[in-house]
């Protein structure tokens, strides 16, 4: 039976509810956080490598940093009056959680090495089973997997026979010494372009494989002077007011500007990107390399205020010319060259089509969440998948992911579930999961608002699906708080 706000099932307060939080990265923590602020206290949060902090634990490439401002990448409760820089390293950010986690009273109640492989419906209680056997009970599962976290590989023919090393970005290998070492980084993403501008300087040749150039945004990160910590220290609101400014520049200047194509703001980021590139490299051959055929933003923005010096280095090399094959010695392209080197670095990205996969989940009446998803992941407000009662996902599918701080989702996000959660637990219903119908018109909604954004205009990148239909939440960022604001439960199923 459907029922809407207005005719609640008739049902008694519930005070028995348990929760089950799954990873302990910036939204896991997060929900643990709230949860106890609200005074549930029957949750258990599981984590499946041996420490907390998701991306910022698992990648620790040189030259790692957050291109949101670090005092708006930080939680709304808990500002940082520490914060090294405008945008601070990984590390920082990484000791962050940590210290959030430990003085909020979560980091004691994460239950390390503890990878659910299952994690089915029945009689209204979700089932967890662990890969070491254990198993767990709930009513609501707070999947706060992430996104980026599966690493991609290219499928690169003769790869046994390199005798260099090679490694994934999100799998640093510390044990390589890189110093005075021929090094390859193949990608020009985000993440690359990072460990390009930390390593040139240290190893003895960078070789830099690019497939497609990006646009790349330059962008100061002063440090934050001892005066200025102290202040922040001393008077919390001038941070709330810096978090708030930021917040309000990034909107305007850049989330709200993504889903329209021909916003002034995208040219004026696009003017900037080409006056950059205009003026930062110098020969010509290489500046038109360097030179991506596509709109700015179009790919997810480069921020960088050294990566054009990096590439001109003379130690430097760019090869845009595709890799055909490794050989013991290197990596032969295209034109027939052959590229030595010790160690080739593969910041080749993610496989963002996973979400909580390879986790199995099993929705009412034995849904696979596997054959929902077959066409690619998707769900409502990011949150709720049709036939998943109490399962609510943080950063989920079709989210304003690559629009903003992520941890501002996040909270947004949570606030939302709560609301849904206290359906359940006023005794409105017993469970809930978007209505089929509600799930497929907001897919339409999304698929069709997704058609006039930047990341439609010409290009390709993991924003978008098989079908190049991009992923993100194609409205503003305002749209996406109101909408946080207050769940639509006609749009639910509730029973
Ligand atoms: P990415 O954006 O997907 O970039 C992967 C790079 O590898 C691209 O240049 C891609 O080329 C190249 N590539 C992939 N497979 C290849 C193949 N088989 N052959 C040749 N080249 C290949 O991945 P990422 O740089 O790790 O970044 C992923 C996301 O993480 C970012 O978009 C961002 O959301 C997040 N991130 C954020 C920060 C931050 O500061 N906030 C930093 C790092 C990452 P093509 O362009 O041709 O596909």
């Amino acid at each position: 039976m459907t029922t809407d706000a207005h005719t609640p099932p008739a049902g008694a307060p519930r005070s028995d509810l348990r929760f089950l939080i799954i990873g302990a990265g910036m939204a896991g923590i997060l929900s643990a956080i709230k949860l106890l602020e609200a005074g549930v206290d029957n949750f258990a949060i599981y984590e499946k490598a041996d420490r907390l902090g998701g991306t910022w634990r698992e990648n620790t490439y040189p030259g790692i940093a957050c291109d949101v401002p670090s005092h708006l990448y930080s939680y709304s409760f808990a500002p940082n009056p520490e914060w090294s820089h405008r945008f601070a390293p990984g590390a920082e950010i990484q000791a962050y959680f940590e210290d959030v986690a430990r003085r909020y009273g979560v980091d004691a109640r994460i239950q390390y090495g503890k990878e659910i492989s299952r994690c089915a419906f029945d009689d209204g209680r979700w089932n967890i089973e662990m890969t070491d056997g254990s198993t767990d009970v709930g009513h609501f599962v707070i999947a706060a997997t992430g996104v980026l976290h599966h690493p991609s590989y290219p499928d690169l023919d003769g790869l046994d026979s390199f005798l260099g090393t090679t490694f994934h970005s999100a799998r640093w290998n510390h044990e390589t010494p890189l110093a005075g070492k021929r090094v390859g980084v193949m990608g020009t993403g985000s993440t690359a372009i990072q460990i390009i501008s930390a390593l040139v300087d240290q190893v003895a040749a960078l070789t830099v494989f690019q497939r497609t150039p990006q646009w790349v945004m330059p962008i100061d990160n002063p440090a934050y002077s001892e005066q200025e910590k102290t202040d922040f220290r001393s008077e919390p609101e001038v941070m709330r007011q810096l978090r708030s400014e930021m917040s309000q520049l990034l909107t305007d200047g850049f989330a709200n500007a993504l889903v329209d194509a021909n916003s002034p703001q995208l040219q004026a980021i696009h003017d900037a990107c080409v006056a950059n590139l205009e003026t930062s490299v110098q020969d010509p051959t290489l500046r038109e390399k360097l030179r991506p055929n596509y709109r700015a933003a179009c790919k997810r923005l480069i921020m960088s205020a050294d990566f054009y010096q990096a590439v001109q280095r003379p130690n430097a090399m760019l090869v845009s010319e595709g890799i055909t094959g490794m050989e013991p010695s290197g990596a032969r392209t295209s034109d027939g060259a052959l590229h030595e080197l010790d160690v080739l670095i593969f910041a080749t990205g993610f496989r963002v089509d996973r979400f909580m996969r390879p986790m199995q989940v099993i929705g009412r009446g034995d849904t696979a969440l596997e054959e929902v998803w077959s066409q690619g992941p998707s769900a409502y407000m990011a949150i709720s998948i049709p036939e998943f009662p109490n399962f609510f996902m943080l950063n989920g599918p079709n989210g304003p992911v690559g629009n903003f701080s992520l941890i501002d989702v996040a909270e947004l996000q949570f606030s939302y579930i709560m609301q849904l959660v206290e359906q359940v637990r006023s005794g409105a219903c017993r469970e809930l999961s978007v209505s089929r119908a509600a799930a497929e018109r907001f897919d339409a909604d999304r698929v069709e608002a997704a058609q006039t954004t930047i990341w439609k205009s010409g290009c390709k990148s993991w924003y978008l699906d098989a079908n190049g239909v991009p992923t993100a939440w194609p409205w503003t960022f305002d749209r996406f708080e109101e909408a946080m604001a207050t769940p639509r439960l006609p749009d639910f199923d509730m029973r």
